[in-house]
């Protein structure tokens, strides 16, 4: 049996994480007036996720995204390529117009996750950046057209590769979101 393609940055081995890794530079796909984001310091909460409304890239069953503080995220250059892709949502996704990277998602609104930035780390020009730990939202990749039998075959690949894989985030994240929930009851 042939095992499932889940992202390029999975699918031949994950690069390890490098203690040296102080922050890197996001580049988008454009080979004309790239998008170029500054990320300063190692990013964190990195994971595969399955859900619709990250990008991936052409071929990719998944995502990877990371977060970082708001204030370490600096577009360096091309910034008026950039588009917010649903203004609605939680997340407020920057992408460029021009190759649809997804350049940086800050959380604005009053969540758990106010204040900070998802990122792509596969955008980096840099190597060393925090490997993926988990797998989020796998059964949504059904959403995004993957075959319901396939299923067993992608969380096996996900265990095999060190990558636990859940239906919503992983279970510190769970528990972090509903702590700030009982925190914040009015
Ligand atoms: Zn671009
Ligand atoms: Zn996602």
């Amino acid at each position: 049996m042939t095992k499932p393609k889940l992202h390029p940055a999975l699918d031949n081995g994950i690069a390890a994480t490098s203690p040296d890794f102080t922050g890197g530079t996001l580049v988008c796909a454009c080979t004309d007036k790239p998008v170029r984001v500054r990320v300063e310091g190692q990013i964190a909460h990195n994971h595969a996720c399955g859900c619709t409304k990250c990008w991936k890239p052409e071929g990719a069953t998944f995502s990877v995204v990371a977060v970082a503080p708001h204030d370490k995220v600096t577009v360096l250059e091309n910034g008026d390529k950039l588009a917010v892709v649903d203004p609605a949502a939680l997340i407020q996704r920057h992408a460029c117009k021009a190759c649809g990277v997804h350049m940086y998602g800050p959380v604005t609104r009053a969540h758990p996750f106010q204040g900070l930035d998802f990122i792509h780390p596969e955008r980096f020009e840099e190597k060393g950046w925090a490997q993926p730990g988990f797998a989020a939202f796998v059964s949504s990749v059904i959403e995004a057209g993957v075959d319901p039998s396939q299923m067993d075959a992608i969380r096996g690949q996900l265990k095999s590769i060190g990558l636990e894989p859940s239906d919503c985030l992983n279970p510190g994240l769970m528990d972090y979101i509903a702590t700030w929930t009982v925190q914040h009851r009015a």
